[in-house]
């Protein structure tokens, strides 16, 4: 029998001092709401982290965005007994259903390295694939978008700022997050015998618009940042610490980085290949290339090609809500008179076969930039690429973002003379460079301006700062910034996994 003394109680069933994962329960009384069912993302999924009582018990979800260490989980939360609603965004909403649709068409990560065989790189080498504990069809997909909830039964989701009934005596509103299109810091209003809390999930959140002195602040995002005034007190905030410990390069040097990389690829006609994400990554990237070509910056003759459908998806849901983009590339979309995702020297490509057609074809003949998914090489349409392009020295891989250890991304950052595909290893002979400093998250300095932002206009300070989605380093070294930035210690806490923190 669980002690019940606080009108909320909240607990991180997974993603506590770590990144991946976000799966958090929020119980009021008797009640118990589940924000996000969000996936590790490791090789063979770990057992679900809540027993089927506790899922037989959720009253609904919500989700503050669509990546998939937030929503991935999903469709094996309804396979386990789930039958409550989903509250998101629109654009969340959308976002989730690609990515479901993903997911079912060849289960995430994994499975795509085909049944059967074994690992081939990292410290699972040797060993076989896990199998899929759950195999998803279309049918189970639309099931799942069927349970979204919607202000007017058609598009799923909801707007921002608007107050959301999901239970007795528990609101939700969505505040922009300027993380990835439809991203939501969302705000818990529960009202229960005369008692009032309100509890902000404010993660994923983007790079600030905030201008802080002395910090790189570029206008990174493509989607905007909440600088409006929220309307109501918060009393609990639970945050991210994803770079907790880290403050970002400034954009410029990113820029940069990618023109240089777009030259050395020109000296030799050779292929400069860009691992990027699917959502918001390669959307970023083809606005930098968009913007350097303006300022005459890329090699005449080269070409980029992106070979990522659901980039192109993920993009026609930004377009179809522009309202969500930031001020400068708001000007830019007037400027160029349609939209900075098209323009002539960017060849969006559907299929991977394509794709490797065009590189046989051009390789040294005139250069190219080729961008497709995964951002760490371990799954995706660029493995192929990847086995096609890097053996020729004429050729760059540009790598855009975290290297996790034990992925080809981080083996070909750190040099390693062959990479190991699901068939052969290929002798890594292409130039590897560097790019950095694209995150889509707020670094250190920037989550300390926002809590600064929310508190320190006259506000009442918060009984309560969470830390959690961050390695144990950054929650700690979070914690401390916040506490010598004038917070009590005994307000700041980093979470800890399945403990039932008690909101008064
Ligand atoms: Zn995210």
């Amino acid at each position: 029998m669980v002690t019940q003394n606080g009108l909320v109680r909240i607990v991180e069933q997974v993603a506590a001092e770590q990144v991946a994962g976000s799966m958090l329960r929020v119980m009021v009384g008797d009640e118990t709401y589940l924000f996000e069912a969000g996936s590790e993302m490791t090789h063979g999924k770990k057992p679900f982290p809540l027993t089927p009582e506790q899922i037989k018990a959720l009253q609904n979800t919500t989700f503050g965005h669509g990546h998939g260490d937030h929503i991935l989980r999903t469709l094996e939360l309804i396979a386990k007994g789930f039958n409550g609603k989903f509250y998101s965004t629109h654009q969340t909403a959308a976002i989730a259903k690609i990515q479901f649709r993903e997911e079912a068409s060849g289960p995430f990560i994994h499975n795509k390295m085909v049944a059967g065989k074994t690992f081939q790189y990292g410290p699972k080498k040797g060993q076989p694939l896990p199998k899929q504990p759950f195999e998803f069809r279309s049918e189970d997909v639309n099931a799942a978008m069927a349970m979204f909830a919607s202000l007017d039964g058609q598009e799923p989701g909801f707007p921002y700022e608007t107050d959301i009934e999901i239970g007795d005596g528990v609101t939700i509103k969505f505040y922009e997050a300027g993380h990835i299109p439809g991203a939501a810091q969302t705000m818990y209003k529960i009202s229960k015998g005369g008692k009032k809390i309100n509890v902000l999930f404010a993660y994923d959140l983007g790079r600030t618009d905030y201008k802080i002195l002395g910090h790189p602040v570029a206008d990174i995002p493509l989607v905007k940042f909440p600088t409006t005034d929220f309307d109501e007190q918060i009393d609990y905030i639970v945050i991210e610490a994803t770079y907790g410990n880290r403050i970002h390069r400034p954009l410029q040097e990113s820029l940069t980085a990618l023109t240089e990389a777009a030259r050395e690829a020109e000296k030799n006609k050779g292929v400069l290949v860009i691992p990027a994400f699917s959502i918001m990554r390669t959307q970023m990237l083809w606005n930098f290339l968009f913007e350097l070509e303006q300022k005459g910056q890329l090699p005449d003759d080269m070409i980029f090609y992106s070979s990522s459908p659901m980039a192109d998806q993920v993009a026609r849901i930004m377009l179809s809500h522009k309202e969500d983009f930031n001020r400068q590339a708001m000007a830019e979309f007037q400027s160029a008179n349609d939209n900075p995702f098209y323009f002539p020297k960017l060849v969006h490509q559907k299929t991977g076969k394509e794709t490797a057609e065009t590189i046989a074809e051009l390789m040294g003949k005139t250069p190219i930039g080729v961008i497709a998914s995964s951002g760490m090489c371990d799954m995706g349409r660029i493995i192929p690429i990847l086995e096609q392009t890097i053996s020729d020295p004429r050729n760059v891989v540009l790598l855009t973002g975290y290297c996790a250890p034990g992925t080809r991304a981080d083996m070909m950052k750190k040099g390693q003379p062959k990479i190991p595909f699901t068939d052969q290893e290929v002798e890594l002979k292409a130039k590897v460079m560097e790019m950095g400093g694209l995150s889509g998250h707020a670094d250190c300095v920037e989550m300390l301006a926002h809590l600064n932002h929310l508190f320190n206009n006259g506000r009442n300070p918060p009984k309560g700062i969470y830390i959690k989605h961050g390695d144990k380093a950054a929650c700690w070294a979070l914690r401390d910034e916040i506490i010598k930035a004038g917070y009590s210690p005994d307000i700041v806490h980093v979470m800890q996994k399945g403990e039932e923190y008690q909101l008064n």
